[in-house]
C-alpha cells in the first residue's frame, strides 16, 4: 500500500526509488528499506533487510539517479553507473522452475516473482535500464522545475511538455508566482 511516507511522484518505481533521497535520506534503516519495497508493490510482505542490501539498495538509487541527471542534462551517462545498474539486472526478470505437476508429469514454470529484497531491488533496476535504455522512454525522464524540488518524474502527457512534478505540489505555486510577476509588472507599467 502505498503510504503518504513517500511522495510516489515518479511514475516508474525507479524514479520513485530515486526520490527517496531528494533533500533528505527517507531510507535510514533497513527496516525503512523494507518498508518502502513493500509500499512499492515490489515486496508481498514485510521481511528482513540485511544492511549490506541497504547499502547496495544505496549504491543502485545512486546509479540511477546519476543516469537520470546526466540524461536530463544531455551528458553522457556515466559507465559506472550503467555498469552499477546492470549488475542487478541478474536478479530482476522470471526465473524457470521445473516441478512435479498435478498429473505427476514434469512441469516447466516460474518461480513467485518479488520473493527476495534482491529481487525486488533487480525489479527496480530492470525498469531504470528499459527507462534508460529505450530512446522513446528516455525522452520523457524529467526533472521538476518546481523550486527547489528536484523530483525525478516520467513524463506521461501526450505532447511530453510537463515540468512539474504534480500540479499540486508544484505546478500551482509556479502559477501563482508567475501570476504574482505579471501583476508588479502591470502594475509597474
Ligand atoms: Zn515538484
Amino acid at each position: 500500500m502505498r503510504t503518504d511516507r513517500w511522495p510516489w511522484l515518479g511514475g516508474r518505481p525507479a524514479l520513485d526509488f530515486a526520490n527517496t533521497r531528494r533533500d533528505a535520506e527517507t531510507l535510514l534503516t533497513a527496516e525503512d528499506l523494507g518498508e518502502w519495497l513493500v509500499a512499492a508493490e515490489l515486496l508481498p510482505a514485510p521481511m528482513r533487510v540485511r544492511r549490506a542490501v541497504l547499502d547496495d539498495a544505496r549504491a543502485l538509487r545512486e546509479a540511477i539517479d546519476r543516469g537520470v541527471v546526466a540524461l536530463v542534462a544531455g551528458a553522457t551517462v556515466p559507465a559506472g553507473a550503467l555498469e552499477a545498474i546492470d549488475g542487478w539486472l541478474v536478479h530482476a526478470g522470471t526465473r524457470p522452475r521445473l516441478a512435479t505437476g498435478a498429473d505427476g508429469l514434469p512441469r516447466l514454470g516460474e518461480r513467485p516473482a518479488a520473493d527476495s529484497p534482491r529481487r525486488a531491488l533487480g525489479t527496480i533496476a530492470l525498469d531504470a535500464a528499459t527507462l534508460l535504455g529505450v530512446p522513446e522512454q528516455r525522452a520523457r525522464i524529467r526533472i521538476c522545475a518546481g523550486e527547489g524540488c528536484a523530483m525525478r518524474f516520467y513524463d506521461r502527457s501526450p505532447a511530453g511538455m510537463r515540468r512539474w512534478c504534480s500540479m499540486s505540489r508544484c505546478g500551482n505555486v509556479a502559477k501563482a508566482r508567475r501570476h504574482r510577476v505579471r501583476a508588479r509588472e502591470a502594475a509597474r507599467a
